[in-house]
């Protein structure tokens, strides 16, 4: 028996910054059980990456019906790759697409599944997990008690760990029917060409103390000076000031980078809700009673469009000086 994990990549064929963390979680595990990982990539021409992360075998999978996700066809496929492999345990990562199929995946490999998995297996026997609960407001332990487990590991929770392997690469050509694509994706628009928030480091989210669109000018100098994606609250995209993607919360995206830079945004219960897994805050707020200072690591109590600009600077000479 081996680990199974679905390397996931991205529409331009590479590997998003999850596969790495999920490879290097599943070596870990794979460690403590002595066995060894199999990873399923499916159109992507750049496997030998995942060597450095503990992968012992890739199966490769290309075929143009699956450039975009489709949930059935994607948890068919994982399905089978499971089967063949006769894997017991099938890791994916907790992005949208694989939350999507998880249930699926479940479902047809009559397995248990727990999503948000953070850190490793608390027990082997009986299998334990930990997992974030309640918004990440507090942890769970579940058991799971099928022969297959699947679980999705939640996004910056174990980190990019290096352990080359020799790897070794098979084909793959699964089975697919016409009822594996029942939903068809017409068309796929892409929000924007810079970092994006699922992929980012570092996240500069603005809140409506910014006060309107025109003043995200600043914002974008530091997110790049950072090399980070830019994001907002609910408020600011329903006002229109920025596109509803870059909405983080409860009812928006939920972001867990290393660092999340906060500026003008109150930290409402629900906006907090979405950005805590994210390792390091910090927040810019005018008012020393925002709610946001609460759970920050750093905070500057100040006028954002003061600081902001001077932050930027200042970064901008330590890293012309590095
Ligand atoms: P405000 O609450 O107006 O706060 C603006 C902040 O900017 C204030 O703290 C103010 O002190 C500060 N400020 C003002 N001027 C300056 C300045 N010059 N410099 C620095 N700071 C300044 N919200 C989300 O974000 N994400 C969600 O997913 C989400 N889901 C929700 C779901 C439900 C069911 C509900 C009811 C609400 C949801 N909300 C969500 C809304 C949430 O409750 C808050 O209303 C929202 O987060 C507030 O946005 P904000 O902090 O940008 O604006």
């Amino acid at each position: 028996m081996s680990i199974l994990i679905y390397a996931e990549s991205s529409s331009e064929g590479k590997f998003k910054k999850v596969a790495f963390e999920l490879a290097s979680y599943a070596k870990k595990v794979a460690e403590s059980l002595n066995t060894t990982v199999t990873a399923l990539t499916i159109n992507n021409s750049n496997t030998a990456e995942l060597s450095k992360y503990g992968v012992d075998k890739v199966l490769k999978i290309s075929n143009d019906k699956l450039n975009n996700f489709t949930a059935r066809a994607f948890a068919d496929v994982v399905k089978q790759a499971a089967a063949k492999e006769n894997a017991k345990l099938v890791l994916l990562s907790s992005t949208t697409d694989s939350l999507y199929m998880a249930p699926l995946v479940a479902i047809g490999l009559n397995a248990g599944f727990a999503s948000n998995v953070v850190g490793l297996p608390v027990n082997m026997s009986p299998f334990q997990v930990k997992r974030n609960a309640f918004s990440n407001k507090a942890f769970a332990i579940t058991e799971l008690e099928t022969e297959i487990k699947v679980l999705s590991l939640a996004k910056n929770s174990y980190g990019l760990v290096e352990n080359s392997s020799s790897l070794t690469e098979e084909d793959f050509t699964p089975t697919l029917s016409e009822a594996d694509f029942g939903i068809k994706v017409e068309n796929v628009e892409k929000t924007t060409g810079k970092v994006t928030i699922a992929d980012a480091e570092v996240v500069v989210s603005g809140g409506r103390g910014l006060k309107g669109p025109e003043n995200w000018g600043m914002l974008e100098e530091l997110a790049s000076v950072l090399g980070a994606a830019t994001a907002c609250s609910k408020p600011v995209s329903d006002l229109g000031w920025r596109p509803h993607s870059e909405h983080v919360g409860q009812t928006g995206k939920p972001v867990a980078t290393n660092l999340y830079i906060a500026v003008g945004i109150s930290g409402a219960i629900q906006h907090i809700a979405g950005i805590n897994s994210s390792k390091v805050k910090v927040v810019i707020n005018s008012d020393p009673e925002a709610p946001f200072f609460k759970v920050a690591d750093y905070g500057i109590v100040g006028d954002a469009f003061e600081i902001v600009p001077k932050l930027t600077q200042k970064l901008r000479e330590f890293k012309a000086n590095s």
